[in-house]
């Protein structure tokens, strides 16, 4: 029987970081998936700013730069009754090329469909030289032991069955996950938001049949309200035609589709029709993320609405939470009680991205709740007028959507039982505006070290203790605590006045997910005691998971 240290079901964006993350960590890994890999129908295309803080951390932003979008398209979101009929409004994006960074992060984000996504990642998951990659095989059961996961595999070209043990098991196997049903999680929510079909459609030069400024996305109101969008999703010849739907099931004919894709548009044309996807908008979170041994991350444990780009950076954040817990208690050094706390951290993070998602789409949807007036798509001063008041209502609303820097670097593990608080408050959690913070739980800050050099390049493959100025205590009571841990601690002196700011404390003490989690101005009495809560060593995450 083969033995693995994990096995992760589903070779999505969120399996492949995983593997690569755990692949940084010397950690040995199989990932099976079911189909060949290709993605004939992209789903994300928005790669967040935190999700490039972590290629970054990996190495790997030169490959999704040149993953194959076509960066100089510009980027701007415009509202239309119809690309040949009224522009309503529009927020300006510059093209990804020149999109400026903002000034709390050495990257920004990228637009980088899946199709384009997903062979980045499985090149850092085969890079890193730990993660073996078998497609074509399919998750069919799984049994979980006292001390181990037994899964029953299957060859999906010849059928053969085999069963792999492994240590712990990793379920990124989608929405309809086999991995959290095997494991009887519950999914927790309302019901279907809308049943949406999604069409990729190839036409060379549509800009050119129409009026409008280029923009990345297009969305279509008409009398009846919000009712389609379109995406330019290579940023060349390529479109993605949403038709958004409502909340009763629908299935649409080629013919239905073409015409509504020909309505959006505004007038015939020419194009082909390459992909079609039925799909089912859902805000959905699991009711837990984890039993002992088995874990579920990225949407096979939270299911959101695509307004604002969440669900997939959610999930890269889900894996690298989940990673070094999984690293530590494999190599000895994490507590009894570390791995609980995936589910304690990352679950409320899902809980909030879902929920703010949703709140986008009301938002979009807002001219179906209460109609556009009618002098909207007439011809005339009144139009006109009426298209200015709409128009600029809308785009104040949408910029919600648009501006969320908050969502993606403002998370904080609140209350985690790895994290030594400082005793200050919890910053406003913002969406559209982001502070910097070294308070405990949250995202470590960016400050520029030297050319090139960013705090967070120091992050990522063990603890980090920073030190701030030569004047700060030493730490070697940490340093020595960790040791005797057989924790894998490093130390770096910071002389630089913009990053000690930021940081705001003599040392600061950072995971290697890139979360601080203690800070202090003095050398620590209780050093060993600071170990043990950060590694999971010391308290149970909670009767009822630890039970699980
Ligand atoms: C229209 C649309 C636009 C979106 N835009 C964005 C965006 O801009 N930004 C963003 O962050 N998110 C976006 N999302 C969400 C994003 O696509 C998903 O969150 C992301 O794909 C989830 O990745 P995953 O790896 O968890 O799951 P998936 O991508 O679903 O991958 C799961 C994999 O598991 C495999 N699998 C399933 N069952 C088994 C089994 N039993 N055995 C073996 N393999 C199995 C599947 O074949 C699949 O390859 C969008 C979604 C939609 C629908």
């Amino acid at each position: 029987m083969k033995n693995v240290p994990v096995l992760i079901v589903g070779a999505g964006p969120i399996g492949l970081a995983l593997a690569g993350d755990l692949g940084e960590h010397g950690v040995s890994s199989l990932l099976i998936e079911r189909t060949d890999g290709a993605i004939t129908q992209a789903k994300m295309d928005m790669v967040g700013i935190r999700t490039m803080e972590y290629c970054r951390r990996w190495g790997i932003v030169p490959w999704v730069h040149a993953a194959g979008y076509n960066r100089d398209y510009p980027q701007d979101c415009a509202w239309v009754t119809s690309l040949t009929g009224h522009e309503l409004g529009r927020e300006p994006f510059a093209p990804v090329r020149d999109e400026a960074r903002p000034p709390q992060s050495p990257e920004k984000r990228e637009r980088c469909p899946q199709n384009f996504f997903d062979p980045v990642l499985r090149r850092f998951a085969e890079r890193s030289g730990h993660a073996e990659l078998r497609y074509r095989t399919q998750l069919i059961s799984l049994e979980e032991r006292e001390g181990a996961v037994l899964a029953r595999v299957a060859n999906v070209d010849t059928g053969e069955e085999e069963t792999i043990e492994c240590r712990y098991l990793v379920g990124t196997d989608g929405g309809a996950s086999t991995v959290r049903k095997s494991v009887g999680i519950p999914m927790i929510g309302p019901d279907a938001l809308t049943y949406t079909t999604n069409v990729i459609f190839r036409c060379d030069g549509l800009e050119a049949l129409h009026d409008k400024k280029p923009a990345y996305r297009y969305i279509f109101i008409g009398k009846q309200g919000t009712w389609a969008t379109l995406v330019a999703i290579n940023g060349r010849d390529q479109w993605r035609f949403s038709l958004i739907g409502d909340a009763s099931k629908r299935q649409y004919t080629e013919p239905e589709l073409r015409e509504a894709i020909v309505q959006a548009v505004g007038i015939p044309f020419d194009f082909e029709i390459l992909s079609v996807l039925p799909w089912v908008r859902r805000q959905l979170v699991a009711e837990r993320y984890s039993t002992r041994r088995v874990f579920i991350a990225g949407d096979a444990a939270h299911l959101t609405s695509p307004t604002g780009g969440f669900g997939m950076n959610t999930g890269i954040q889900d894996a690298v939470n989940l990673s070094w817990k999984l690293a530590a208690t494999l190599q000895g050094w994490g507590g009894e009680h570390l791995l609980a706390t995936y589910d304690h951290e990352q679950r409320p993070i899902g809980v909030r991205n879902v929920t703010e998602s949703t709140g986008n789409l009301k938002r979009m949807l807002a001219p179906r709740v209460k109609e556009p007036p009618a002098e909207l798509f007439d011809d005339s001063e009144a139009g006109d007028r009426a298209r200015k008041a709409f128009g600029d209502a809308y785009t104040d609303a949408m910029k919600r959507e648009w501006f969320s820097i908050g969502i993606h670097l403002g998370y904080v593990y609140e209350g985690s039982p790895i994290v030594v608080p400082d005793g200050t408050s919890c910053p406003e959690d913002t969406v559209s505006t982001y502070t910097q913070t070294a308070r405990p739980g949250s995202r470590a800050p960016h400050a520029w070290l030297g050319e090139g050099q960013s705090t967070l390049d120091l992050f990522g493959k063990t603890f980090v203790l920073l030190r701030f100025g030569a004047q700060a205590p030493s730490g070697q009571g940490l340093i020595e605590a960790a040791g005797r841990a057989g924790v894998p601690l490093t130390m770096h002196l910071i002389e630089n006045d913009e990053a000690a700011r930021l940081y705001e404390t003599a040392l600061v003490l950072v995971r290697p997910d890139g979360q601080v989690c203690w800070r202090g101005n003095v050398e620590p009495a209780e050093a060993s005691e600071i170990i043990d809560v950060v590694r999971g060593a010391h308290a149970a995450v909670g009767g009822e998971r630890e039970a699980a």
